[in-house]
Order: C-alpha cells, then structure tokens, then sequence
C-alpha cells in the first residue's frame, strides 16, 4: 500500500468524532462531519473516501437519508458504510444491514472492535478495486480493455443521442506489426504495444476513453466530438506515432474515424464505420487517417 486509505466519519456529536478520529488516524487518513450535508460534500470531495463510519441519530438529516442519498450519485455509490449508532435494537441493526450497510458498530465504541472491522472493511474495499481494476484494463498497455469499451460505448451513444451532442470514434491499427513481430519477435512487440499505447493515453482528454480493443488495434472514444475534430485529432495522433520510433524501430499505423450520426445509432455500427475507414486507410497505402463518409460507400 503506498498511500493511506480514507476513511470518512460522521457524527453529530463532536467528542464521538474525536474518539473515533483518534483511534483510527495512525492508519488512515481521517476525514469528519459533524452533519448529514458536511458528510455529502466530503464523500464527493478527493480523497474520495474508502469507507465511512455513519452515525444513526443526527438532527435534521439522519444516517439512513445520508445513506440513500450517498448511494444515489455514482462518485460515492460504492463506499462501504458502516453504520455507527447508539440504537442497538436488533431491529435497527437488521434495517442497516438491509439498506445496504456492510457493517454496524453499536455505541459506545469499543476500540478494538471498531479497529478490526474497519481494517476487514477497508481490506475487502481494496481487494474490490484491484478486480475492478483488473477487469476493466488490459494487462499489458494499462489501457482500458474492451470489455470495458463495449460498456462505456454504450452509454455514451445514450447519452449523445439524449443531449444531441456529437460522438465520434477512432479506431488505430498498427501498419505491418506481424513483420514487426516475425522481425524483433514478440517481447519487442510487447513493448512496442505499450509504447504505442502510452502515447494514446498521453493525447486523450481526461474525459476521453482510449482502450485497446484487441491485438495491435486500440480505440479512443471522443465525447462531445465532431469527425472533423476528432479526424484533427487522429491526425496529432499519427504523427505522433511516427515519431515515437520506440525500440528504435520504425512504426506507423492508420486511423480511421466515424462520427455517430441519425442512422447509426447503436454503438455496433459506429465501430463498423470507423472500422470501414480504417480499411480504407489500409487499401489507400497506411499511415493516414480516413473520415467514415456515407455517400463515398
Ligand atoms: P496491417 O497493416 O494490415 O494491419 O498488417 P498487420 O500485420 O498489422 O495485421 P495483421 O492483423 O495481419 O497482424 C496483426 C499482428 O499483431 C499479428 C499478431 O501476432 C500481432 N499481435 C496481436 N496481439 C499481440 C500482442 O499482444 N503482442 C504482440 N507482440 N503481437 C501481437
Ligand atoms: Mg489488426
Ligand atoms: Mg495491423
């Protein structure tokens, strides 16, 4: 572990804070609330917490509605809460646990117990994100995989078409890499891979996807994009490409790029445009970019 984890805590009363501030802020990092809304803000806020300790009883909103509404914005809908409260009814504990709650701590706190559930807490929050993370990347480049591609993809068709904002695609395909491979061998193409794919994660936006969508073929996903911005964009990411000479070996790849449009407006085809670009990129010599036009076809 090379940085603390977070652990955010939640209660009205301001010596409960500290008592349980004290207790755990050797081994995290301590983030407090004294109300439901300080708790909202903070649970949005970087360092987004990996686990929060909810006080029950609090005036005016109470544990339970900070809850619901924490599990409503996605940014704080997958912290582990654990709810921390004076009504050790069973009842209570069973509506806890029922909403959600991984865990429930009854007052008064007793040290050693709240210690070791928030380690177990906290253990399983970061074994969780290590297998999301796992899943959703691809090993080898740190880019996103295609799994996680598909996934994106079709949300964010959804969302253009419901905003009528533009969408476009690139799809990249590296020029010749099999005789790159029969030539330098797989090891150098492992690491030609990677390089290629630093230098598409180094020109994407923050809000732009930039996965490897399979062999020596990589997406990028552009938001809020038009073709001829995103064909301007390829083209800084051609360049770039032929430029980088990494394993001072000589590569070049070609691009071809789709804008989402009326008539293709599930996610399969605007990949099959951009794909059907890309084709053209190939037959036309490589290292260019194609712009997917309709009436061309
Ligand atoms: P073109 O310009 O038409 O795209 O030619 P190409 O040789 O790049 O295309 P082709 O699809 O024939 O070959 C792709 C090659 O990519 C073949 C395969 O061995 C290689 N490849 C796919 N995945 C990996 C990988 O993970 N590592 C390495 N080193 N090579 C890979
Ligand atoms: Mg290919
Ligand atoms: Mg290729």
């Amino acid at each position: 572990m090379n940085s603390k984890a977070v652990v955010l805590i939640v209660d009205d009363v301001v010596t409960n804070v500290q008592a349980l501030a004290l207790l755990l802020k050797e081994d995290y990092t301590i983030k407090v609330a004294t109300s439901g809304v300080r708790a909202l803000e903070l649970a949005a806020q970087d360092p987004i917490p990996d686990l929060i300790l909810l006080d029950v009883q609090m005036p005016e909103m109470n544990g339970y509605d900070v809850f619901k509404l924490l599990k409503e914005k996605s940014v704080t809908a997958e912290i582990p809460i654990i709810f921390v409260t004076g009504q050790d009814s069973v009842e209570d504990e069973e509506y806890g646990l029922e909403l959600g709650a991984v865990d429930y701590i009854a007052k008064p706190i007793r040290p050693s117990i709240v210690k070791a559930r928030v380690k177990t807490h906290i253990m399983l929050k970061q074994q969780h994100d290590q297998l999301v993370g796992m899943a959703t990347h691809d090993q080898l480049t740190g880019l996103y995989n295609r799994h996680y591609l598909n996934d994106a993809l079709s949300k964010k068709v959804a969302h253009a078409k419901r905003h009528s904002e533009p969408l476009s695609v690139i799809i990249v395909d590296i020029d010749h890499f099999k005789s790159v491979n029969d030539t330098y061998g797989h090891l150098t193409g492992d690491l030609i891979l990677k390089a290629v794919g630093s230098a598409m994660q180094s020109g994407a936006r923050k809000e732009d996807i930039a996965a490897r969508f399979g062999g020596e073929e990589f997406i990028v996903l552009l938001d809020n994009c038009t073709a001829h911005d995103a064909q301007v964009k390829a083209e800084h990411l051609r360049s770039q490409i032929e430029a980088l000479h990494p394993e001072e070996i000589a590569v070049t790849a070609s691009f071809g790029v789709a804008q989402l449009q009326q008539d293709t407006q599930r996610y399969e085809d605007l990949l099959k445009n951009a794909d059907t670009a890309l084709y053209i990129a190939k037959e036309e010599g490589r290292n260019r970019v194609v712009v997917y036009e309709e009436e061309a076809l």
